[in-house]
């Protein structure tokens, strides 16, 4: 086809293709979700239906990008983790975000009515997305355990915050004040002694978040027997410590 006299201003794209070789981490995030989980009378400190909607537009992402080896989702944010060759979109930056960010959205909202069946969401949620280069397998494995343990600060946290508001009684300015300047551990003895909560059993996927990856599951045949197929599980492992990789070794290492 003839090209216009037009066509000259394609070149005002930049190149955003990703290094080779590098891990590439697509994160999205909700936009405003403390007020959007407040508005959609999200159980505090944490709704598990939201959760699973999360996790389920997760599952949509990783069904379409067959390159996401893993995921890791807390909160409102989710990271996806391509393979280090992946050769998707030519490694473009901004097509990589941009597609993931939006399937993930549109997933977000087109499920939406499986988890909340009673209301519908009162404005369009908006999530961010941006993608972010590991160069070394400790790099990839820092940045998730980053992630981790975020989850980790802020759920015991948030747990003690609302069980001293839900259960105590106290305003969340006094809740606020109570926690001020503690450790760890002074969350972990309050909830003990004036809760009777053992934060330790407090469910996984709360304290770990979800690691979304591929096993080998078997199926039931028609025929009787089964087979075995690959299917995204969700797990909620540590993947701080060396076992989720030594059990995993298949996930660091190129094929
Ligand atoms: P930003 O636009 O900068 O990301 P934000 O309001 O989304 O702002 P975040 O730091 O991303 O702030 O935090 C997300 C907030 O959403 C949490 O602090 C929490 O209040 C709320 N939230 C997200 N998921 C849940 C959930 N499953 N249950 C309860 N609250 C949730
Ligand atoms: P890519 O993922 O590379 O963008 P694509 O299939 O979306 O691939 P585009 O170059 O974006 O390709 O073209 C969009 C195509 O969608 C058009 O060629 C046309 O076939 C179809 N399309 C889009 N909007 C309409 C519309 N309103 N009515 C009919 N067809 C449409
Ligand atoms: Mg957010
Ligand atoms: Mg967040």
């Amino acid at each position: 086809m003839a090209k216009s006299k037009f066509e000259y201003v394609r070149l005002f794209e930049s190149d955003d293709r990703c290094l080779p070789n590098a891990w590439i981490v697509v994160r999205v995030d909700g936009k405003g979700f403390h007020r959007f989980s407040t508005e959609h009378g999200y159980e505090k400190p944490n709704d598990v239906r939201a959760l699973s909607l999360m996790t389920k537009a997760a599952t949509s992402v990783m069904e379409e990008f067959k390159d996401i080896c893993l995921a890791y989702g807390q909160s409102d944010e989710y990271s996806f983790v391509f393979r280090k060759e992946t050769q998707v979109y030519s490694r473009r930056s901004a097509k990589l975000s941009t597609n993931v960010c939006s399937l993930f959205t549109s997933a977000f909202v087109y499920y939406w009515s499986e988890y909340f069946p009673t209301s519908r969401p009162l404005y369009p949620p908006v999530f961010d997305g941006r993608t972010v280069l590991y160069p070394s397998n400790q790099n990839i494995r820092d940045y998730l355990s980053w992630r981790q343990a975020d989850c980790h600060i802020n759920n015991l946290y948030n747990t003690t915050f609302w069980a001293l508001i839900l259960k105590a009684g106290l305003t969340p300015s006094e809740a606020e004040q109570k926690l001020k300047g503690t450790l760890s551990s002074d969350k972990n003895e309050i909830l003990f002694s004036q809760f009777a909560i053992n934060y330790n059993n407090e469910p996984a996927m709360l304290r770990k978040g979800t690691v979304l990856v591929r096993r080998r599951v078997p199926v039931a045949i028609a025929s009787g027997g089964t087979r075995e197929v690959s299917q995204i599980v969700q797990e909620y492992s540590d993947i701080i410590g060396d076992e989720f990789w030594n059990e995993n070794s298949h996930l660091l290492t190129l094929t």
